[in-house]
């Protein structure tokens, strides 16, 4: 592996490194209240980039006061919605002024392609164009009810009230906003908790949240291990809604502390998603959509195609071409124009990835490309080979449980009805991937599987006009579209006695 040009960082970005970073709580930016700080590292060269505030508890408590007063006292809830539109639609432009500096933050936490970033900062974009227009278009009903007398009965969508988003590492920026954008536009106030591990991009967006001048308190970002403050979150009577992406273990434990104040909750968590090539399919179409169901973002994705199921009849030769395939992949750091895939995002999953690949073998899968990725410039970050595990059967543990990296599990199928039967033989239910010309059977099996989404001769596209999230263990409620606005709003029903 030879060693890599890199583009420059963004002048705007390494000053953004380069002064102290502070949490964003009812207007204002603080130290945690211990003063103690967490390191962040870039994946690409193990190398600490800065420090952020390590929140405890208290300020916890600080950012849910901030965001409670906002929200009942506030002017955020009388604003008229267009003015609400107005603030997302300003913002939305300051995202795009500043989308290299964006981008080029998240690719050194993260570690993504630059190019990659660029896309993501542009959906962000859409996110808050997409809510500032529903501001203006969340409405009730008037409903024709039968009991006796002179009744008016309608309905009003109101806000939840504080809203706390808690991210993953795997997509911090686009994760913040989605968990921003939609209970914004109506009326929600919302805290930001993102992954410790990589919480930049969500910092510079909310200085920039500071310049559109929303109202003090609307919006509050807090870092700190969700170890340590996670339950301080969803314990907290002062909070209305948690809104969580990361794993279904962590989901669980939200899950179970929101009972005790019964908070709303919406949870997109893990996945072990099915990707089914018959042998009727687009071949060459097929083998890309395959790759790169399971290898876009090193495997990091939620939706990853990671069990890869393929007709028997060209199972063989579908495998070996995939593995061919894999070697379009160059492997390397973030800012390198010509790399497609970047490091692991975290030391610690690229250990958990290279012992499930281990574990794989034990359990008599053949290793038919990857593993660990070294030499030259990969031996300084976290970097892990695309990875293709043949000879799998369903109940391979590898097959069954998440690894959350760039490994797909091959498994042969005869039949229609045996595939949809393994597909949907899983604790997961987030995505699912169909490739075949047979339009019929595309339909059947799509409606067939139990997943929130399925792709059709393509994979893991999304847009946030469509909604998104998981059956089963990969979660509760959905994310963009018309479903996130009722997901951040209380149904009222009013009755009017007209005599
Ligand atoms: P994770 O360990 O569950 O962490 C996710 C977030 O939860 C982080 O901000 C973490 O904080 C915080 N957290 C940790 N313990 C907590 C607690 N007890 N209470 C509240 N919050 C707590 O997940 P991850 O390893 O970062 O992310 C990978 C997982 O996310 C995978 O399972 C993946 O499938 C899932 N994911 C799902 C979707 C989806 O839309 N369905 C999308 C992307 C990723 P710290 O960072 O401080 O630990
Ligand atoms: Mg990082």
């Amino acid at each position: 592996m030879t060693n890599s040009t890199l583009i420059k960082l963004n002048e705007k970005a390494v000053k953004f490194v380069s002064l102290p970073l502070k949490m964003f709580i009812n207007g204002e930016w603080v130290e945690s209240l211990s003063g103690e700080k967490m390191n962040v590292i870039d994946p690409s060269t193990k190398e600490i980039i800065t420090q952020v505030p390590k929140g405890d508890i208290s300020d916890v408590d600080l950012a849910v006061k901030a965001a409670r007063k906002a929200f009942d006292r506030g002017p955020w809830t009388t604003m008229k919605p267009n003015d609400r539109a107005l603030l997302l639609l300003r913002l939305a432009d300051l995202i795009e002024q500043n989308a290299e500096e964006l981008a080029h933050l998240e690719t050194l936490d993260t570690g993504r392609p630059i190019n990659f970033s660029r896309f993501v900062v542009a959906t962000c974009v859409d996110q808050f164009r997409y809510y500032a227009g529903w501001a203006t278009k969340v409405t009730g009903e008037t409903i024709p009810v039968s009991t006796p007398g002179n009744i008016l009965n309608y309905t009003r969508r109101e806000p939840l009230g504080v809203c706390v988003g808690i991210t993953a590492w795997n997509g911090p920026l686009s994760m913040a906003v989605m968990k921003l954008a939609a209970p914004l536009a109506v009326g929600n106030t919302c805290i930001i908790k993102p992954a410790s591990e990589t919480p930049l991009a969500t910092i510079r967006l909310a200085e920039l949240i500071e310049e559109v001048g929303f109202p003090e308190g609307v919006v509050n970002i807090i870092t700190g291990p969700g170890s340590v403050i996670g339950d301080a979150f969803t314990t907290h009577d002062g909070v209305d809604k948690i809104s969580f992406t990361g794993s279904t273990e962590v989901g669980r434990n939200i899950m179970r502390n929101s009972a005790s104040t019964i908070k709303k909750v919406t949870l997109e968590l893990g996945g072990k998603s099915a990707h089914i090539i018959f042998d009727d399919a687009d071949y060459q179409q097929a083998i890309q959509n395959a790759a790169n169901a399971i290898f876009m973002n090193s495997g990091q994705a939620c939706f990853a195609g990671s069990r890869l199921f393929v007709q028997k009849n060209i199972y063989d030769q579908f495998v070996k071409d995939l593995a061919e395939y894999t070697k379009n992949y160059k492997l390397g750091n973030g800012f390198d124009p010509s790399t497609v895939l970047g490091p692991i995002t975290t030391a610690a999953q690229k250990k958990t990835i290279l012992e499930y690949i281990d574990l794989a073998q034990k359990e008599g899968a053949e290793l038919v490309v990857g593993g660990d990725a070294t030499g030259g410039d990969l031996d300084k970050g976290f970097f892990v080979q695309p990875t293709i595990l043949a000879a799998c059967n369903n109940n391979m543990r590898v097959a069954r449980e998440e690894i959350f990296g760039p490994v797909v599990v091959a498994i042969p199928f005869e039949t229609v009805e045996e595939v949809i039967e393994m597909a949907n033989d899983t604790e997961y239910g987030l995505g699912g991937g169909i490739c075949t010309t047979d339009v019929k059977k595309a339909h059947k099996v799509a409606h067939a599987l139990r997943t929130g989404n399925v792709w059709v001769n393509t994979y893991g596209l999304m847009d946030v006009a469509s909604p998104f999230g998981g059956y089963k263990q990969s979660g509760i409620g959905r994310e963009n579209g018309a479903a996130a606005i009722e997901m951040f709003t209380e149904v009222k029903n009013i009755w009017i006695n007209l005599d």
